[in-house]
C-alpha cells in the first residue's frame, strides 16, 4: 500500500495542487543518484536550477509584467515544500530559493525601472543572486552590521565583510545590506541602513568558500568587499530605509525555509515508515511495535501542525499583515 497520501502538502485548491504536481514532475527527473553524486563532488546542481527556471517557477512570486506568475508567498511555499520533499531536499531548496525570496524586496520596493531591469533575468534563470546580510559579528543582530557604503558622486564605495553567503561562487548579482549612515548619527539603530542589488564584481569582492558538513552541493562563503563601486541606480528605495525593506526578503525567507524543512521532514518520515514496514526483526516488521509506531505518528502530527502554522504565516504575509 502506498503511503503517499499521508505526505501530501495541504494544497487544498486545484490551483495549488497544480503547483505541487508541476514542481514535483520536474523534481522527479533528479533522483537520489543525481543528488548523491552532487553531494560527493560538491558541484552546484546547475541542471536542476535550469529545469526549474525553464518551467517558469523562479518567477512564482514576481509580477506578471516582468514574466512572473504574480502569485503569493503562500504559493511559493507550496512550491518550496514540494522541492524540500524531493530527492534533493536541502541542497535542491538552497540552490533555487534565494532567487525567489532574496529579490522580493525589489518586487515590493524597487522602482519600475529597477524591476524591469532586475527581475526578468532572475525569472529566466539567466542570472543568479546571492543574499548578503550576515556578517562575522552580526547574525540576528542585523542593525550592528559593519559594512559601510559611502556616497561619492554618483556611486557608493562599499567596504566590509559578509559571512555564510550561500551560492556566492556562482552568483552574478548580490542583494547587499550595508550601513550608509553611522549608527551614532541615527535616531534608531534600524535607521541608516540601505539595500543594493548590484553586480557581484569579483574585482572587488573575494568569495572564499567555507567547507562545511552537509549541503555540499551548495557553497557557503566568506566575502571580503574592498572598495566595491555601486552605481546609485542600484540602490533599492530610499537611502537609510534598507532595514524596513529587507524585511520583505527576510519574512518570505523564513516562510519558505519553514516550508522546505517540512518537505524534508515529510520525506524523512516517508522513508522511515517504509523501512518500518520492510525491516524484519524477531520474525516480524519492526513497524508492528508500538514503540516504533508512536514516534512516527508524533512526527507526522508535528509536521502537520508546522505546515498549518507556516501556511498561516504565508497568508498573513500575503495579506500585508504583520
Ligand atoms: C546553511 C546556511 C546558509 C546561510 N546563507 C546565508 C546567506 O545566503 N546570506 C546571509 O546573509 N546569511 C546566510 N546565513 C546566515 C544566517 O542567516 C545566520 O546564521 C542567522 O541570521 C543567525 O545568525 P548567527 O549564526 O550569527 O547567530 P547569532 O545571531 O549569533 O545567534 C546565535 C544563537 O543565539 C540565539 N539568540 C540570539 N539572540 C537571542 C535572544 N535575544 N534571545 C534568545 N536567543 C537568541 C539565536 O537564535 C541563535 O540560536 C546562512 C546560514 C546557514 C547556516
Amino acid at each position: 500500500m502506498t503511503t503517499d497520501h499521508l505526505f501530501e502538502p495541504l494544497a487544498d485548491t486545484p490551483d495549488r495542487a497544480a503547483i505541487r504536481d508541476g514542481v514535483r514532475a520536474i523534481c522527479e527527473r533528479f533522483d537520489d543518484e543525481y543528488w548523491s553524486q552532487k553531494d560527493r563532488s560538491g558541484d552546484f546542481p546547475f541542471e536542476f536550477g535550469a529545469a526549474i527556471a525553464e518551467g517558469g517557477w523562479l518567477g512564482i512570486a514576481m509580477p506578471p509584467e516582468y514574466g512572473g506568475a504574480g502569485l503569493g508567498i503562500t504559493e511559493a511555499s507550496i512550491m518550496m515544500q514540494t522541492v524540500g520533499s524531493s530527492a534533493g531536499t536541502f541542497a535542491a531548496s538552497s540552490a533555487i530559493h534565494i532567487n525567489i525570496f532574496g529579490p522580493h524586496a525589489i518586487v515590493v520596493h524597487g522602482s519600475e525601472e529597477q524591476r524591469r531591469r532586475m527581475l526578468p533575468p532572475l525569472i529566466e534563470g539567466k542570472e543568479r543572486a546571492c543574499f548578503g546580510v550576515t556578517e562575522p559579528d552580526s547574525g540576528l543582530d542585523t542593525t550592528q552590521l559593519k559594512t559601510r557604503a559611502v556616497l561619492q558622486g554618483d556611486r557608493y564605495i562599499v567596504n566590509g565583510r559578509k559571512l555564510w553567503i550561500s551560492t556566492a561562487q556562482e552568483a552574478d548579482k548580490i542583494l547587499l545590506l550595508a550601513r550608509t549612515t553611522p549608527i551614532e548619527e541615527c535616531a534608531k539603530p534600524t535607521d541608516g541602513l540601505s539595500i543594493f542589488y548590484t553586480d557581484f564584481n569579483r574585482d572587488y569582492i573575494e568569495a572564499r568558500e567555507i567547507h562545511k558538513m552537509g549541503r555540499a552541493a551548495v557553497d557557503s562563503n566568506a566575502l571580503f568587499i574592498d572598495n566595491l563601486p555601486i552605481p546609485v541606480e542600484d540602490r533599492i528605495g530610499e537611502e537609510g530605509k534598507g532595514f524596513r525593506y529587507i524585511i520583505d526578503s527576510l519574512n518570505p525567507e523564513r516562510i519558505l525555509n519553514a516550508a522546505e524543512a517540512i518537505g524534508i521532514g515529510r520525506r524523512a518520515l516517508a522513508k522511515a515508515v517504509q523501512y518500518a514496514g520492510e525491516r524484519v526483526v524477531f520474525g516480524r516488521p519492526i513497524g508492528k511495535n508500538q514503540a516504533i509506531q508512536h514516534p512516527l505518528a508524533e512526527s507526522w502530527s508535528e509536521l502537520y501542525a508546522a505546515e498549518l502554522m507556516t501556511l498561516k504565516a504565508a497568508a498573513l504575509y500575503d495579506a500585508g499583515l504583520p
